[in-house]
Parts: C-alpha cells; structure tokens; sequence
C-alpha cells in the first residue's frame, strides 16, 4: 500500500470498500472535509474522536471506513493516510485492513531561508498545504540573516525599512528586498495550525546579523554605518556583546515575535560566528574581563545565554545550531540542532545529550541540506540516514527529531524552491515517523505512488528518476554547486571564516 511515510503497522483483513476521494466524509473538522467532497454526518467514512494509545487507527471494512484518534491532529493524519490509499483516481477499491499509527519524533520538520531571497505569503502557504499531507509537523522559518531580516518589528522599524532591502545580489545590480507584516504573519500561522503545523521562528544571532546591524549600527561593536550584504558567505559585521542596547532591542524583537508565534520553540542560531571584531572592541573586552572569560567561545556563550534568559520571560525554549555547545556554558534549556558533519561535533552534541539530557533535533548537513543538488545529496542518501546512528545508541533517547534546511543563496524563483524541497524532503518526513528500518526499494515505490498529491496541487517537484544520478552526473553537479557557492561569496568570506575558530581576543 502506498502510504509515505510508512505507518506503523497494518493489519489486512477480508473484503473491500469502493471509495471515491471526492465523495463526502463525516467530520467537523473542516480541513479534513477540504481534503475529501465535503462534510455529511451520514457517510459510512467516519472521522472520530475517542480513546487510543495510537496516533490514529484507520479500519477499513466493506461496510466503510473508521478513523478512530484521541486528537484532531490524530484524526488529520488518518484523513492524509486515506488520501493517499484512495491513489491517483481518486476512486479505488480500498482493502479491508487497519491501519495503526504513531509518529516516532515529535518534531518533523522543514525548514526554509527566506532571507537570502524572500518568497511571499502564498507560497509559504503552498509549501505548508504539500509538507501537511506527509505528517510534518513544523516548519522552522529562518527570518533574520546578513542578506535580509523579513519581520515587521513595531517598535524598530529600521528593522523592516532598511534591513529587508538589499542593493543586489552578487554583483547583478538589482535591488531586492521584502518583509512580512504582522497580519500576514498572522495568516501563516493560522494556515498553519489549521493543518497541525507549527511556525518555529529563528532571528540568526549572534552571527549573522548584517541586515540588523545595517538597521542599527550602534548595535555593532564598531558602531560604523554598513549595508545589508548583498553577497554570501561568512560577514563580521555582527552584533556586540558588551552593548547593553543589544539585549534591550533583542527583548524587543523577542516580546513582538512571542506574539506573532505561539510555537514554544524558539530558534535562535548561534551558526557560524566570525570574532574578529569582538576581539578588537572594548565593549566586548570589559565583558570578557568582567566575567573571567577564557575564551572567545565563552564570549559567545555569555551572548547566547543572556539572550535565552530573555526569550524565557516569554516563555519559549531555545533551539541553537550546535556551534553553540562549543562554549560549555550553553543554558541547559536549549535544544541543539545538529548539522555539521565532523567527528568532534557528534561527539561534543553526544555527550551533551547523555550527559545534560540535552534534546536534539538531527539534520546532518550531508545528506539533509536540501540546497545541495541530488548529485551530492542524494534521495537514496537521505533516506538510508538513520538519525540515531550519527550520536550512537546511547544518545538516542534525546532526540527530538528531524529537519531538513533549505537554504536559497542560489535559489530565488518558486519552483526552484520546490524542486529542492520535493521529493527529497519526503525522506526525512519518513525517517522523522517511521519505525526505524531501511528498504530504499519499498520507499520508492510508495514515494512514486503518492507524487499525485503534489501533482494536484501543481507543487513542482524533480522526477523521483533524476534524484540518484550517477557517478558522473553528480561529479559535475557538485563541482557545479561548489563553484556557484563560492562565486557568490563576500570577499572577505574566507577571512571571515577562519576567524570562527579565533580563540583568543587581541586586548
Ligand atoms: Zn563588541
């Protein structure tokens, strides 16, 4: 049967019922009647709220079809599961059988870079519709970076006026830019919750935050006026950790955005932090003195935890990429996300996992990155991924869950970004639910007979046999994508770069 991703068990009994997709079903949750003919109390396809250890329990007989669930969120999910058994015609003979369901992570989720190009309102909401049929669960929305913040903030407006313009990108002259006001913030989320997906919102801090800084250059350690970048890669005009101005207009943005997202988490970055201008700059070293600091990790860990204490008046739970352990004081409130690849990395993320009972939300950058093309993060990649395996056994109970990033540096139209989202995306909503328990065969097949689903809502996608190149094709993707990413780099990006690693300051 072709159910993506796989449910937990199915039990398969005797007989069939002729089901048609369009025809009405018995529910008052109105989405679900969206997603079938309509709504009529008296169709034999009922839609049921009562006690169940599952998710969702899905029975077939000949007589109709039962979802039994002791959520909405249940029973959404046992109406997805029906979409797709009903196919491509939308008119089958459903097998009598039972369906019995559960997620294996809590979080399940995508996430997308709206600032290094903006993508509006609807398709936001088109890429929520698609990512709701496959029982992701959030969406980690990226809003603030060094090429883009796209918030409207009451209270900074420099926020919005200058720091979601840019003058260009990467040499080519065109001014770009873009935002979201509070009521189409308001529309997201409420779209969103309406298919049992939250908004995770994430301002990048402390490194990039040109577009901040491009606002207000005062929150910066030399105070000196910049622009929004409008080239990639690594910048250093970040903020300072020793302005008190920092941390009051960082509870500014918190305050409105805790409004804005109901979601409890809340992510805050902590990727990628070049130090070169912490290390020259006296704010930051009357700070480094006053708290006995060893090091320039630790700078970036009294930042980082002096923005969680914050964030915590409004009651969210911090999400950091997992640089932020390298200060070993990182609050143990926050989640980590785990994307990098090296050794020291997983072990360092293992061990605040066993050891702090840290949670942690897996997407490995090779193969989860959806940036990437398929020639270097491959279908077949994603899917065999076993998310528990990169920390080891004994971490395993501290993970959160899944997510699979899609950054746009080079992606800047529509179906673009779709293409990159689908189908690959479909592996991690899969390892994200499913028992674990690889079979690349199986998941191909299900994954071709569910295609249809974006197919009727025009989601432009790349066809499941372009997802495995072979050994020459990815060869030349690759070389392709490394060149286009390097291209677009700041110059002073390697600088940058290598400054991430800066220990010690020069005062
Ligand atoms: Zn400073």
């Amino acid at each position: 049967m072709n159910i993506l991703p796989k449910p937990f068990r199915i039990d398969v009994a005797e007989g069939s019922f002729a089901f048609r997709s369009d025809a009405k079903v018995a529910t008052d949750i109105p989405v679900i009647a969206s997603l079938f003919g309509g709504a009529d109390a008296a169709s034999p396809v009922r839609f049921v709220k009562g006690d169940t250890e599952w998710d969702y329990v899905l029975r077939i007989t000949p007589k109709g079809v039962t979802a039994l669930a002791a959520t909405d969120e249940g029973l959404f999910h046992a109406a997805v599961t029906l979409l797709q058994l009903a196919g491509e015609a939308g008119e089958t003979d459903l097998p009598a059988c039972t369906v019995y369901d559960k997620p294996r992570y809590a979080y399940r989720a995508g996430m997308i870079d709206v600032c290094r190009h903006f993508f509006d309102v609807d398709t936001v909401k088109k890429l929520i519709d698609s990512m709701a049929l496959f029982k992701f669960n959030h969406l980690h929305f990226h809003l603030s970076d060094d090429q883009g913040f796209r918030l409207r903030i009451d209270a900074l407006p420099k926020l919005h006026q200058v720091g979601s313009e840019r003058k260009g990108t990467c040499g080519d002259g065109k001014p770009t830019g873009g935002y979201y006001t509070k009521a189409q913030i308001k529309e997201i989320v409420d779209y969103a919750a309406e298919r049992y997906i939250e908004i995770v919102p994430e301002i990048d801090l402390p490194g990039h935050t040109r577009a901040i800084v491009a606002a207000y250059p005062e929150l910066s350690c030399s105070g000196k006026p910049t622009e929004v970048a409008s080239w990639f890669g690594i910048h250093s005009k970040i903020l300072c950790t020793g302005k008190e101005k920092v941390y009051e207009a960082l509870d500014v943005i918190f305050r409105e955005m805790s409004e804005m997202f109901p979601c409890k988490l809340f992510h805050l970055g902590g990727d990628e932090v070049a130090k070169l201008e912490w290390a020259k700059c006296p704010d930051c070293a009357a700070v480094y003195k006053r708290e006995g600091l060893k090091n320039l990790e630790e700078l970036q860990g009294y930042f980082t935890n002096k923005a969680i204490n914050i964030l915590k008046k409004y009651g969210k739970t911090p999400v950091l990429w997992n640089e932020a352990l390298k200060s070993d004081v990182l609050d143990e409130s926050a989640v980590v996300q785990y994307w990098t690849t090296d050794r020291a990395s997983a072990e360092r993320v293992a061990k605040a996992v066993c050891e702090e009972g840290r949670r942690v939300v897996m997407s490995r950058c090779n193969p989860y990155y959806l940036d990437y093309p398929c020639g270097t993060h491959s279908l077949k990649a994603m899917y065999m991924l076993e998310p528990a395996e990169e920390l080891g056994k004994s971490a395993e109970a501290g993970i959160l869950g899944v997510e699979c990033p899609l950054w746009t540096e080079h992606i800047s139209e529509t179906e673009e970004l779709f293409r990159h989202f689908y189908p690959r995306a479909l592996a991690v909503a899969e390892a994200g639910w499913s028992a674990p328990g690889k079979d690349y065969a199986d998941f191909e097949e299900r994954l071709k007979g569910v295609l249809f689903l974006l197919d009727r809502r025009d989601v432009p996608y790349i066809p499941v046999a372009e997802c495995n190149p072979g050994k020459i094709k990815s060869a030349l993707q690759t070389a392709a994508f490394g060149l286009k990413m390097q291209r677009g780099c700041d110059p002073s990006s390697a600088r940058n770069w290598r400054s991430m690693s800066l220990k010690q300051p020069k005062f």
